[in-house]
């Protein structure tokens, strides 16, 4: 049994060991999605947050008890690229869960990076991550920054310790750790910006957040609003951890910041932002 607050980086580690057989992932799905206007999406297992509001909550909980299956790098390549192909579409991501988790994850990443663009070197590859352990490790940065098509969405969770504990489930004493590793992320030339879930932060956790942000060199019109899609059992878990939910109707969010930004061609902010799981 899970209690809250856990320690992330040790969750991490626990949820690695039961995702990674070798260089192979667990991936619950693969399949075309609408989102950035038309992209090729990988579904993972594993997180080291629980977040309140997360999709995926049931596999990101027990990760060992789904049955779904492991691929290599080689093979998830292969299913992306031939969902590309087949869609015609030019920009390919992974999602449900965070693809890195560790050294092991990152290797299987990496070489996941490595196959699309051996096959497709002109495609944006979009990495939703939530940059905890991007954070942790310099080196994941600078291998990463050899890919020139692609781009890392950095979802916060949090605009101070005590709502990072609340909506991730982990220690809020790493709170700072994502926003460390977008800035090395950004600090290595990387096309990386934050992203929030507005109805989570509302317009006092934005503007918190936004403080924060400039404090790490990060512009504010950097920031990307996302919008929960409000399933019963994503509205649940808020209630269980006694988070209220903001309406854009009462809100005093400043026009620029609902509009968010249009970091990828054909990139509608509004529907297509919402990561499932992240
Ligand atoms: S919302 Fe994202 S970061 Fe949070 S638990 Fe789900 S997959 Fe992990």
């Amino acid at each position: 049994m899970l209690s809250l607050p856990f320690d992330p980086l040790q969750r991490a580690r626990e949820v690695e060991e039961l995702v990674m057989e070798g260089l192979a992932r667990k991936y619950y799905r693969f399949r075309p999605a609408r989102y950035y206007g038309g992209i090729a999406t990988a579904d993972l297992v594993g997180c080291p947050f629980l977040c309140a509001y997360c999709w995926n909550y049931g596999r990101n909980l027990h990760p060992e008890l789904s049955r779904d299956r492991y691929y290599s790098p080689d093979e998830a390549a292969k299913r992306l690229l031939a969902i590309m192909k087949r869609k015609r579409f030019n920009k390919v991501r992974l999602s449900g869960a965070e693809p890195i988790l560790g050294q092991q994850s990152f290797e299987h990443l990496y070489k996941v990076l490595e196959g699309i663009y051996k096959a497709n070197p002109v495609c944006d590859f979009i990495l939703e991550t939530n940059a905890l352990l991007i954070g942790c490790e310099p080196e994941f940065v600078h291998r990463l920054s050899q890919f020139e098509g692609l781009h890392i969405r950095v979802s916060l969770k949090g605009f101070d310790e005590e709502s990072f504990e609340a909506i991730s489930g982990s220690d809020g004493r790493y709170f700072d750790l994502p926003i460390k590793g977008l800035k090395d992320l950004i600090e290595h030339g990387i096309n990386a910006w934050p992203a929030i879930m507005y109805e989570i932060f509302g317009p006092e956790g934005t503007g918190k957040i936004n403080k924060t942000l400039m404090e790490y060199g990060i512009r504010p019109e950097e920031l990307e609003i996302e919008y929960l899609e409000p399933y019963p059992f994503v509205l649940e878990n808020p209630k269980k951890r006694s988070i209220s939910l903001h309406t854009l109707y009462n809100s005093k969010l400043p026009r620029l910041l609902r509009r968010g930004r249009g970091h990828i061609r054909g990139h509608n902010q509004k529907k297509d932002t919402h990561t499932p799981g992240l």
